[in-house]
């Protein structure tokens, strides 16, 4: 059976781009029953981030992307720490060095370093000079006896091509003379990317890798560490990053947002999801909404393309919205609630409106603006004057085109007058008694309802005014016209 892998590495925050490709791997083991496996690449000691692990597990599971196997739940092929992991790398470094595939490598960094700006200096690209590698064995025995510091190395073979064979590339040819002689095992012991995730993905039974285009160029070198160690290499995907619509990286830094900030903003993992499997892939050219389920049974992975998803974010503000119109109004309030209640600071309504807010009250709320939300988080922003006690905006949005402020006072006096003497303030007698007020006043409906508008919400774009009023009720309407008359 397929088993796929996600192996980020601790050493930050990983924005949405790095779910995509993990999302590949994981609907490509729901579509074939395989097994999908999380693997925390942690050897570089220096660089890991305190944290990044519970991101990245929060991540998955915020995104519904289940885990078989991982560092939380076990599995039969753990430890799933590369640290926990350090003594089989050493294993197999050993083994290549007694195979005369690596060896030991007692350069110091200061040597390192020199040699590298000597070569840059000398305009050929930055590249160990193999000295380690032809060692006398007494030199070595000498090196071995002033008790230094040493690497492992891989000898990588001076001559000849190495292919890559990827599934969605084809097949690459490196010429051998380019490759380096790889860091095989670091002076801590631990291994670096090149040879742990390699003898990982081997025990582990990973049968396809995927994994961003970057590892394109190191790829012929892991292929020569497969064959040196006998082993048959997983199927490789090499995925395109996802691009900006600069059509540059995604970064963090730059114009990437992670999980955890579209959680923030309210977005729907739902529509996420969604929005990034077509980051790179698509079923064919025309659909885009696609169910959960509908997408394991749909994804393969020769339908990955191999030009780069770009990410727009105004698609998936688009897409976010169809989502939230799929949820029933029981669903949207319950998912509302949490963003509207949180503090102001954090995005919440003002912290003056006392929590826990109205439920029934809520529910009617939202359900004016369940066909305009985009996100969740907005929610607090759009519906606040149904819960503030004073509404707070500048008076001369009051006045409408063609409207002067006399006139505009006048209209509200008489809308206030006419509003009073109704004994009821369900929303088709509010429409009906205030269009007859309109052609009464000689005004265009446009300019008494926009008045009236924002008179009872302090806003110049509400939802639609009639059933808005009849949701504040009369009496916050009433006073909020006395005040605007006022
Ligand atoms: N730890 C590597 C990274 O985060 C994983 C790359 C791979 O998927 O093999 O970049």
């Amino acid at each position: 059976t397929p088993r796929l892998r996600f192996a980020p590495s601790p050493t930050g925050f990983l924005h949405i781009g790095a779910f995509r490709t993990a999302l590949f791997s994981w609907l490509f083991a729901r579509h074939s029953g395989g097994k999908f496996i999380l693997r925390i690449e942690d050897t570089d000691l220096a660089r890991t981030v305190e944290g990044a692990v519970e991101d990245f597990t929060s991540g998955l599971e915020w995104l519904g992307m289940d885990v078989d196997e991982g560092p939380v739940i076990g599995g039969p092929y753990g430890p799933y720490y590369q640290v926990q992991r350090k003594a089989l790398y050493q294993q197999y470094a050993s083994q290549l060095i007694e195979s005369g595939h690596a060896y030991r490598c007692y350069c110091t960094p200061e040597r390192l370093d020199e040699m590298r700006k000597e070569q840059i200096a000398n305009k050929l690209p930055p590249r160990y000079d193999r000295r380690c590698r032809y060692l006398t064995p007494e030199e070595r025995a000498a090196h071995e006896a002033a008790g230094e510091t040493w690497t492992v190395r891989f000898a990588m073979p001076l001559e000849g091509e190495t292919i890559v064979h990827d599934m969605l590339h084809g097949d690459m040819v490196f010429k051998n003379s380019d490759l380096d002689d790889t860091v095989i095992l670091k002076t801590n012991g631990l291994a670096p990317y090149h040879l742990a995730h390699l003898v990982d993905d081997h025990l582990m039974g990973i049968t396809h890798v995927l994994r961003g285009e970057e590892w394109i160029s190191s790829a012929p070198r892991h292929v020569q560490i497969y064959q040196a160690l006998g082993w048959e290499p997983p199927l490789f995907y090499h995925v395109p990053n996802v691009l900006g619509k600069d059509k540059k990286k995604l970064s963090k830094r730059r114009n990437a947002p992670s999980w955890s900030d579209y959680k923030r903003e309210g977005y729907l993992p739902e529509a996420v999801f969604n929005f990034l499997a077509l980051l790179g892939w698509a079923y064919d050219d025309q659909t885009e909404l696609f169910t959960r389920e509908e997408l394991i049974k749909a994804f393969t992975l020769e339908k990955i393309g191999i030009s780069s998803g770009i990410y727009d974010p105004e698609k998936l503000l688009w897409m976010n919205g169809v989502y939230i119109r799929k949820l029933s109004l029981q669903e949207l309030v319950e998912r509302t609630l949490p963003y509207m209640e949180r503090p102001e600071a954090e995005g919440g309504l003002p912290d003056s409106i006392q929590r826990p807010l109205d439920l029934s009250y809520t529910t009617r709320v939202l359900a004016l603006e369940h066909e305009r939300l985009k996100t969740l988080g907005e929610a607090s922003y759009v519906v606040s004057f149904f819960y503030e006690k004073e509404i707070d905006y500048s008076l001369d949005i009051l006045i409408q085109k063609k409207m002067d402020a006399a006139g505009t006072r006048d209209a509200l006096i008489q809308a206030r007058d006419l509003l009073n003497s109704l004994d009821s303030w369900e929303h088709t007698l509010l429409e009906a008694q205030l269009r007859e007020l309109v052609a009464t006043l000689g005004l265009k409906a446009g300019q008494l309802f926009g008045t009236i508008r924002t008179a009872v919400s302090g806003r110049t774009a509400t939802p639609p005014l009639f059933e808005m009023m009849e949701v504040l009720g009369r009496d916050v309407c009433m006073q909020r016209i006395d005040q605007a008359i006022a």
